[in-house]
């Protein structure tokens, strides 16, 4: 017997992640006006389903650009010419922030980590006290590109305690799979983007700052990322240019999703995914890429040093229709990074572990099947 080609894709990648079919529907309306009061209330509502998964003081601003440009405004907003920053650099996405600084004159101290690793807290604090006038700390609270969670709210104490700096986190990969308070945690800049953990397609950004933050707005130039300006015109729905009126419509059917689980509920669902990954990993024999404070929105699986990682990933998305991701740079060929965030249920996960399952056993990774999959299976159990 020959089994059926994939009848459809499913997509495993840490973004983009699945969109619900009712908010893409949502988003085929193309009859909006983005400046009628019909759709300045979308931007309102949209702005307060946000507000939950960021507990920031003002409802975040949207922005019609990817996570990088939300990215790029906190760089503009928050920063001068010459002023001395840090930027923690895990992997590729900590290696942006180190590029965005350099791009706009910063004078960059750069904490470069080996992947798969977090933050010495030690270190930081000697970086801290060794960098007078620092005006600001970038760091992500997912490191997307090796599956480790920065410990946000020793970051956020430490940073606190040994300087006046603000502290900006990218949360791209993090918002709706981990709980980030950022009011109660002093979080300065919070950021995060449509395509991750909120359930929608690429092309939306959002940003949220502090009092403390709006109160030390850079004098830089700046035109299209104001969030000065951004800020005055979305108090009553009306963003300064064009938004993406589609997107901001499936956003808003997605966040009513999202907010009906509620964020705690999100945080202990996308925790308990990534227990049953890395407990499928072990059952397979492979080790996790990440050596601690493992991402509750994606598991990063070290592949065995014979196994072309490029080509196992082909397979799993020609014969099994799953796309997952691979590594990035030094870690190319390496590693499958298994994403687990988003509106993902239990099903979309095991119908993953099993096609990465069935992969693994085609390149003779592993002998016997079900195993992994009985391990995820028995972990996401809760009668
Ligand atoms: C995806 C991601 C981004 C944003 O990338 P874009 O391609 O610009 O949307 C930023 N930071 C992290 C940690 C990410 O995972």
């Amino acid at each position: 017997m020959r089994s059926l080609p994939p009848i459809r894709n499913r997509l495993f990648c840490p973004g983009p992640t699945p969109v619900p079919a009712e908010s893409s529907l949502a988003g085929l309306e193309t009859t909006l006006y983005h400046r009628s009061s019909e759709f300045k209330a979308e931007v309102l509502q949209a702005r307060k389903g946000l507000q939950p998964f960021f507990q920031s003081p003002e409802d975040p601003l949207i922005l019609t650009s990817s996570g990088s440009g939300a990215m790029e405004s906190a760089m503009v907003n928050l920063t001068g010419e010459g002023d001395p920053i840090i930027a923690i650099n895990g992997g590729k996405f900590g290696e942006r922030w180190t590029k965005l600084g350099q791009a706009y004159g910063c004078q960059v101290k750069e904490m470069r980590l080996t992947w798969g690793e977090t933050v010495d807290l030690d270190a930081l604090k000697t970086l801290i006290q060794e960098t007078p006038g620092l005006k600001a700390v970038f760091v992500q609270a997912n490191e997307t590109s090796t599956g480790v969670a920065h410990p946000i709210q020793d970051i956020a104490d430490l940073v606190h305690k040994e300087s006046d700096a603000l502290l900006v986190v990218d949360a791209v990969s993090a918002l709706v799979a981990h709980h980030i308070p950022m009011t109660d945690w002093g979080i300065d800049c919070l950021l995060s983007g449509s395509q991750k953990g909120f359930g929608t397609p690429a092309g939306l950004a959002f940003i949220a700052l502090s009092d403390r933050a709006w109160g030390r707005l850079s004098s830089r130039r700046r035109f299209y990322f104001d969030l000065d300006r951004e800020r005055k015109g979305q108090e009553s729905g009306t963003t300064a240019w064009t938004p993406a009126t589609s997107l901001i419509r499936s956003l808003n059917v997605s966040l009513i999703k999202l907010n009906d689980i509620g964020v705690e509920a999100c945080d202990q669902y996308h925790r308990t995914a990534a227990e049953a990954c890395r407990e499928a990993s072990a059952t397979w024999g492979l080790s996790l890429f990440s050596k601690s404070h493992h991402s509750q929105a994606l598991t990063a699986v070290a592949l065995p040093a014979e196994v072309d990682g490029v080509a196992l990933l082909k397979h799993a998305k020609e014969r099994y229709g799953a796309m997952f991701a691979g590594g990035q740079d030094q870690a190319k060929g390496k590693i499958v990074r298994i994403a687990h965030l988003g509106l993902f249920d239990m099903f979309d996960l095991l119908a993953g572990l099993t096609a990465l399952e069935y992969t693994l056993k085609d390149f003779h990774v592993i002998e016997e099947l079900g195993q992994g999959v009985a391990a995820a299976m028995t972990r996401l159990h809760q009668p």
